[in-house]
């Protein structure tokens, strides 16, 4: 038989000579083999080598084989090898127990060399179509690296960690500037590489133990554990000069190469109050103030100008909420640097400008106008983060998402939550600031 890799077998025995055979004849296939003469001894080789399957003997002095089973699938890395019982063929009741107990196959004593080997091919076939499923459940196809959902659970895991510790942690958000571009000049397959390349630069410049992930289409997360705002800025700065150095082939002769810039927003947590969804916002909006900014450059989130905030609105009691629905008061005043009268003047820019928004978006979507539809939403979602109005954002992001995937049967389900918060929106700025408008 070809065996493609080099599986590493351990058979666990108490009688010397089953265990010979044993090793004799899977030797003779090919594969690595570790024998164990007791429960105990199994375990010692398990903590030392990289196991792919064992065979368990049921009755065994000491550890017996069941229970030994039942302690490797309680075990969180071992549950995964694959076991296959050796048991007498009398023993009826406890092959059913040991299959229960998470056992993958058994075979009866004396074996039969040729069952015995069919059935462990059987089995290893198994362990990789599970291994492979699961590899593919958590990487994104294109670019190799962690998909969103993997990243989210990494990332998670992370925070918890540092929570308990009361160690800093930092999430970078990253967007590909003017991606859009890229693919209308020089077509989808460009654009692909374009990410392939991206998430490649990403693997070499961050640290092993930064968590990477590609978290939407040309979106991007670093989760950096112990690590200052300061380093962050550093290591993304690094990476942001990197990229924009490197030229990327769009063929395979060197003629047709181009380059990108990314925006990278972050935030730093620390103590105990942080969660992750909250330092994603907050990487979110210190993108979109990066994007403002002129784009190819890092921002790193900040509570400061909030804080002098703070204390300039101590005259007007009237809090965020009741002043302006829908809108963060402090993250827009906060914008323009707690200038007051500049954030009133933005709100009613913002209502002249997006006031009709809902019937405009309503009417594209209705029409099917796809370019209409993706620029009105673009920009809505842009505008909503710079005054503030967070949760438009968040409703009108999720649309943007959706119209670039070109989900169509989900725009009019996304589409109303963003007008009723639009409507909202408007309703307090038409109440609050009556006599400018
Ligand atoms: P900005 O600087 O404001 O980020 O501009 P942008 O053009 O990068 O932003 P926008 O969100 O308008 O465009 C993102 C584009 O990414 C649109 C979408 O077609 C493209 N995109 C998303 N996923 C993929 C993908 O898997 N492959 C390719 N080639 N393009 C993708
Ligand atoms: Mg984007
Ligand atoms: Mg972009």
């Amino acid at each position: 038989m070809n065996i493609k890799k080099q599986y590493n077998i351990l058979a666990v025995d108490d009688a010397k000579d089953t265990l010979m055979l044993l090793e004799f004849d899977l030797a003779e296939e090919g594969y690595q083999v570790f024998t164990a003469d007791c429960g105990e001894v199994a375990l010692k080789i398990l903590a030392e080598q990289n196991i792919d399957l064992i065979l368990l003997d049921m009755y065994m002095p000491g550890i017996s084989g069941l229970a030994m089973l039942q302690k490797l699938k309680a075990h969180p890395v071992l549950a995964n090898i694959s076991v296959i019982m050796l048991s007498a063929s009398d023993d009826e009741d406890q092959i059913v127990a040991a299959l229960e107990f998470g056992a993958d196959d058994y075979v009866t004593k004396p074996y039969i060399p040729k069952v015995l080997l069919a059935r462990l091919r059987t089995s290893l076939r198994l362990l990789e179509k599970t291994l492979e499923l699961e590899s593919l459940a958590k990487t994104d196809f294109l670019t190799g690296i962690n998909n969103r959902g993997c990243f989210d659970d990494l990332a998670h895991k992370a925070v918890s960690l540092a929570k308990r510790n009361e160690l800093p942690i930092v999430i970078a958000m990253l967007d590909i500037d003017f991606f859009k571009a890229v693919n209308d000049n020089y077509g989808h397959d460009a654009g692909d590489k374009v990410l392939i390349k991206f998430a490649e630069v990403m693997s070499e410049c961050f640290r092993d133990y930064d968590i990477i992930g590609r978290v939407g289409g040309e979106e991007f997360s670093v989760c950096m554990p112990n690590t200052s705002a300061e380093n962050a800025t550093i290591a993304c700065d690094r990476f942001r000069e990197r990229l924009e150095n490197t030229q990327i082939l769009l063929t395979d002769s060197q003629a047709e190469s181009i380059t990108v810039t990314v925006s990278i927003g972050l935030s730093l947590g620390q103590g105990a109050e942080i969660s992750l969804d909250d330092l994603l916002k907050k990487s979110d909006i210190s993108l979109y103030q990066a994007k403002e900014s002129g784009r190819n450059q890092v921002k790193l989130y900040s509570d400061e100008v909030v804080a002098i905030d703070e204390s300039a609105l101590s005259v007007d009691k009237k809090s965020s909420s009741e002043k302006y629905p829908g809108i963060d008061y402090q993250i827009g005043v906060g914008n323009v640097l707690g200038d007051d009268s500049l954030f009133a003047e933005i709100l009613v820019m913002f209502y002249e400008d997006h006031a009709q928004d809902k019937d405009k978006i309503q009417q594209a979507i209705a029409t099917d106008d796809q370019d209409s539809c993706k620029h009105l939403v673009h920009t809505l979602k842009g505008v909503a983060c710079s005054v503030g109005a967070m949760t438009l954002f968040e409703y009108a992001k999720a649309l943007d998402v959706a119209i670039n995937l070109a989900e169509k049967e989900s725009y009019q389900a996304l589409f109303n939550p963003t007008s009723l918060e639009l409507t909202k929106i408007m309703s307090g700025i038409e109440e609050e600031l009556a006599d400018k408008l």
